[in-house]
């Protein structure tokens, strides 16, 4: 591992000025993701400015404004404390499924909101410095594109870069219209849409997500929704458990009767951002929900997948993961 200095700090505020001052100082939250890049030398930082202490952690109702009845989750609250908290698993059970299909007990200890957010790729071509890789190093080329790309995207991917975004939180807060609040360098808070939060890789792949120099997250909001009751997250992976998802579906269904009222359809594993299928979610508006309509849903989602040499597997593999996600929902999300 590189030298670098250790900035402790006692406000967003004072984080967000070392960041605007240092383009090569990196935020240090539960740190599971940035120092084990920073071992396999490559993420380089030069300054980690410390986070983890911040007071950005409580998950509480929203009271008041648009969003009253919603949930907040601050940035630093741990992704086992958000995953367990009463209000999570009561309203959005999908989202507490989702964290505890991602890594490890160990791991989702220390994980965080905003860490698991700014998560980086596991493109293995990423990890390995002695391959040609745009997001690690711009200009290099990709290693995968004619290389290994089982595991690589199936939308919205470039030639510079076929990488998958690798949360499985992401996907559930996608699917949820979350929020992401982000605090910048004169102290004011922008949000975010979640879906407008993570990039497409186009030809500035080393950029993941859309957030201006110096800019921090604080927390995320999850407006009010009547899916409680008929929500899944299905994660496809090659071992039952520490796997990351080959590709994944988020589905939440409100009905009226057997018709549906509301529907939401997110991927995973399948492109370099949370995928929202929002085609077959149209389609799915205001039809029976029976295995049919998912049926022709699902056949929608994967009518624009362009797969690569190796994960031509994934188109038909995510229809069957769609229905299935759907029926799991409609059965109140028991297996
Ligand atoms: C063995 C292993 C298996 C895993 N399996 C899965 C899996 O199956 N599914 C899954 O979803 N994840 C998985 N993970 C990834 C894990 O979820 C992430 O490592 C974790 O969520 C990162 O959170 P952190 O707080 O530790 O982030 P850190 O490592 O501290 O930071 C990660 C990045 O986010 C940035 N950052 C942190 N906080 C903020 C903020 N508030 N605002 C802006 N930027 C910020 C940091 O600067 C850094 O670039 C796995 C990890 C490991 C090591
Ligand atoms: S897919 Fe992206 S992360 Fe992987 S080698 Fe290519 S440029 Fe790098």
């Amino acid at each position: 591992m590189r030298p670098f200095k250790y900035s402790g700090t006692g406000s967003v505020n004072a984080a967000s000025q070392i960041l605007a001052v240092n383009p090569n100082a990196k935020l240090l939250a539960g740190g599971t993701n940035l120092l084990d890049l920073m071992k396999e030398d490559v993420e380089r930082p030069d300054e980690l400015v410390d986070i983890s202490r911040l007071n950005l952690t409580s998950v509480k109702m929203i009271s008041g404004g648009v969003n009253t009845g919603g949930l907040s989750i601050g940035a630093l609250d741990k992704n086992t404390d958000t995953a367990n908290h009463p209000l999570v698993r009561q309203n959005f059970p999908l989202l507490t499924q989702a964290i505890l299909a991602g890594a490890s007990a160990q791991i989702r200890n220390m994980a965080t909101t905003g860490g698991n957010l700014n998560q980086r790729t596991r493109c293995p071509y990423f990890y390995d410095i002695a391959m040609p890789c745009n997001k690690r190093q711009p200009g290099t080329g990709c290693g995968a594109f004619e290389g290994v790309n089982r595991n690589h995207a199936i939308f919205g991917w470039s030639e510079n870069c076929i990488a998958v975004h690798p949360s499985d939180m992401c996907i559930a807060l996608v699917a949820l219209d979350a929020i992401v609040k982000v605090q910048g360098i004169d102290g004011t808070v922008r949000n975010i849409p979640f879906s407008g939060y993570h990039r497409l890789p186009g030809d500035m792949p080393q950029k993941d997500n859309n957030l201006n120099p110096g800019e921090i997250v604080i927390a995320i909001e999850i407006p009010k929704n009547n899916f409680a009751g008929k929500s899944y997250y299905l994660k496809v992976r090659d071992r039952a458990s520490y796997a990351f998802a080959l590709l994944s579906v988020a589905a939440a269904l409100e009905t009226e009767g057997n018709k549906i009222k509301q529907v939401r359809i997110a991927m995973g594993g399948v492109a370099h951002k949370p995928w929202r299928a929002t085609e077959a979610e149209n389609f799915l508006s205001g039809k029976i929900a029976d295995e049919k309509n998912f049926k022709e849903a699902a056949d929608t989602a994967m009518l624009m997948a362009k797969p690569l040499e190796h994960n031509q597997f994934k188109v038909e593999l995510g229809k069957r993961a769609i229905v299935r996600a759907l029926m799991q929902a409609m059965n109140g999300g028991r297996i």
